[in-house]
């Protein structure tokens, strides 16, 4: 099995959801770089659930923070010479702006294309965001 040192420089990012990976990769335009990438899916973690994890060489200026609006569980392991330098847990930003789309059709945003698409965090236990102009719902991970 591959450990989470077999990158010598680079980003790690573990616990991501089993199924999860594939979006952000896409997420992350990630077919685009010249990075190396490992994806490794379904892997048996502690706890009871299967996970996947991307292994970016060099990756350090990948944005990341934005990636927890995807999957919240992810942890971002940023890794110097095979050795685990800093892990992040990315905490949900206050306010997204053009990342969740809001899907109530009537709401100004689905109707006046140019308008931005901006949500605000309104209950962090629950992963819940709103929309700034019609308050439609979006959970986090649903
Ligand atoms: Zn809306």
């Amino acid at each position: 099995m591959m450990t989470v040192n077999s990158i010598k420089n680079g980003v790690v990012i573990d616990h991501i959801k089993a199924g999860n990976a594939m979006k952000l990769f896409k997420y992350m335009n990630l077919e685009k770089t010249e990075y190396r990438i490992a994806m490794i899916m379904n892997v048996s973690s502690n706890k009871k659930d299967k996970k996947d994890i991307i292994k970016i060489e060099n990756g350090i200026d990948i944005e990341y923070e934005e990636l927890v609006l995807i999957d919240p569980e992810i942890t971002i392991n940023i890794i110097e010479n095979e050795k685990v330098v800093k892990k992040i847990k990315p905490q949900l930003p206050e306010t997204v702006i053009n990342v969740i789309e809001c899907k109530n059709p009537r709401c100004v945003t689905s109707i006046e294309k140019y308008v931005d698409n901006i949500f605000y965090l309104s209950d962090r236990e629950n992963k819940v965001y709103r929309c700034k102009y019609c308050d439609e719902k979006h959970t986090v991970g649903e």
